[in-house]
């Protein structure tokens, strides 16, 4: 862009988001940029229009429109994304959190408060947690109740991310460790869990949506077996890792709920059902174990 004040490049974003050749970005991807870069709040897109941007910021607002028209998600840009209306650190490392899997924090704290008697042992297990999305928001949630949340990952990288967001979102009751799934928890020595959460890969390997995918790590997203591996490995495993009547809760792809709730009967749980994400997709089958 060769335009130089806020005015000038809201017109070229407007003409840039029309051409439909333009991979149909959001236009607020190139807003939030704009206000990123020149460090200001959304207000001085109405109010501070006559803005000139400096050479410097020109030159950093311009190459990032070029990666976010090579496939560079915004996130990656700016560094972070909101979830659970708090701000988490993401990466190239990282899956950035959707707004979908809020629904999922959600079910597990309506399930917490359901409970007819307190809990006792108050144990929380993520599996697979990447930016720490869901581990930190639930710990968060549940900061003034005693839980004790574990959060485990396969790369070291996203457990660094993770634990920053821990620190930066102030939570203390989150221990973060590096695990495939259960493999580096002992069944022996700590008490079971009460709820296991996990948003594991589900993609499809032969999945067209992959291809829109090509920045976020390929391990966070896809899974052999028509998405379902993982899945079906983490709710086999869970029951040796829940206590009886403990809860697990899975996101996976919008048609995978009937799969899912059927891998869920066939290792015992209890009370299973799907909820639905925000845009009327099945997203989050829950479940008890017996
Ligand atoms: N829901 C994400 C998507 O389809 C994928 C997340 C995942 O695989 N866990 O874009």
């Amino acid at each position: 862009m060769t335009a130089s004040t806020i005015r000038q490049i809201k017109q070229q974003i407007g003409q840039l988001t029309n051409d439909e050749s333009n991979n149909q970005l959001p236009s607020f991807w190139f807003t939030d940029w704009l206000l990123h870069v020149i460090d200001k709040p959304a207000i001085a897109l109405m109010t501070d229009e006559a803005y000139q941007l400096t050479d410097s910021e020109l030159a950093q607002f311009n190459a990032g429109v070029v990666k976010m028209q090579q496939g560079i998600p915004l996130a990656y840009l700016t560094g972070q994304q909101e979830f659970w209306s708090l701000k988490f650190s993401v990466n190239e490392h990282t899956l950035i959190p959707r707004p979908d899997t809020e629904v999922l924090v959600e079910q597990v704290l309506n399930w917490i408060n359901a409970q007819p008697t307190q809990l006792s042992n108050k144990r929380l297990l993520d599996l697979g947690t990447g930016s720490g999305c869901i581990a930190i928001s639930l710990a968060h949630e549940l900061k003034h109740a005693n839980w004790q949340v574990v959060a485990v990952d396969l790369s070291s990288e996203a457990l660094k991310v993770a634990q920053q967001n821990a620190v930066s979102n102030n939570v203390a009751n989150v221990e973060f460790i590096q695990s495939s799934w259960y493999q580096a928890l002992s069944i022996y020595d700590e008490p079971k869990f009460d709820i296991i959460v996990s948003n594991p890969p589900y993609i499809d390997e032969t999945d067209e949506h992959l291809a829109h995918l090509t920045a976020e790590p390929i391990s966070a997203l896809s899974s052999p077996n028509q998405g379902l591996a993982d899945i079906e490995h983490i709710i086999q495993q869970a029951p040796q890792y829940l206590r009886t009547g403990g809860l697990l809760a899975i996101e996976h792809g919008h048609d995978q709920g009937a799969t899912v709730r059927q891998l869920f009967l066939d290792s015992n749980f209890e009370s299973v059902y799907t909820v639905k994400d925000y845009g009327g997709n099945d997203r989050v089958t829950l479940g008890q174990a017996q």
